[in-house]
């Protein structure tokens, strides 16, 4: 991007992965892009409501931006959406799983990296979750790639003390160690989480498979919450912290019990 970058101006693919006020009537955006991977521009004015790009530069729209260099922030000149992703939009649960996974990837990439199949996959990750019956799934799918893509890809198939194969149907997942131990090397140990023989295996055929063979999965619930709960402590493991989606996800899921929701706002 040598060249674009001595431009005044530059065009780019972005999805918007957060917006922050910024000033009386602009908001800061953290944009993933196809050139220039992570970056932040200025938005102007599009707290106005006769702004006529804040529709184009609405929370994970795929849009083609025009962005001018600025002394310090870039500003984006000319915004028109792509993808709005209106399926995924009509139900707060998958909106939320997409809010999870712009978190994840903003929290997993530096700026100015470029990521073209992470940028891809978050792209058809929020189609998916519009059209896929199972979205836990797609969010198991997007966090496996995704771990690859940034340098964590788990050990699933060997021990990761002992290097033995674990051809067992069953293994111990250590945060620490980014992958299974074997059950010698496992027994006893502390933070790890002992995987269910149906878990492992889920996890192992959507960390080798592509999407459209992963999707025909039938995972049931039991085994969902065992596999989240273990890229949770993994993810969290990594980040050391809590994402702020989990809790906005796990309050939706609290509903019906009669819990306030916090509002999915910006963040
Ligand atoms: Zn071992």
């Amino acid at each position: 991007m040598a060249s674009a970058r001595r431009d005044r101006l530059y065009r780019t693919e972005a999805i918007i992965l957060r917006r922050q006020d910024f000033g009386e009537a602009d908001k800061l955006l953290t944009l993933y892009t196809t050139g220039l991977g992570k970056t932040r521009v200025l938005a102007k004015g599009v707290r106005k409501p006769k702004s006529r790009k804040s529709g184009h530069v609405e929370l994970f729209t795929h849009s083609d931006l025009l962005i001018a260099k600025g002394k310090s922030l870039d500003i984006v000149t000319q915004a028109e959406t792509i993808h709005s992703f209106l399926p995924m939009r009509s139900e707060l649960l998958r909106t939320s799983y997409a809010y999870y996974a712009a978190e994840l990837l903003d929290r997993f990439t530096a700026e100015g990296e470029e990521n073209r199949p992470l940028f891809d996959l978050l792209l058809d990750t929020l189609f998916r979750l519009g059209d896929s019956e199972d979205p836990d799934l797609v969010l198991r799918y997007f966090e496996l790639r995704l771990l690859g893509y940034v340098g964590y890809r788990p050990q699933l198939f060997q021990c990761v003390r002992c290097a033995r194969a674990i051809e067992m149907k069953t293994g111990f997942f250590s945060p620490k160690d980014g992958g299974l131990l074997c059950l010698t090397c496992g027994e006893g140990e502390r933070d790890c989480q002992e995987t269910s023989p149906r878990a492992l295996a889920t996890l192992r055929y959507v960390q080798v498979r592509d999407f459209p063979h992963c999707r025909r999965l039938k995972v049931d619930r039991p085994t969902h919450e065992e596999l989240e709960n273990l890229m949770r402590r993994y993810i969290t493991y990594l980040l050391e912290r809590r994402l702020k989606s989990v809790d906005f996800i796990d309050a939706l899921r609290r509903e019906d019990t009669g819990a306030t929701t916090p509002a999915l706002g910006e963040r």
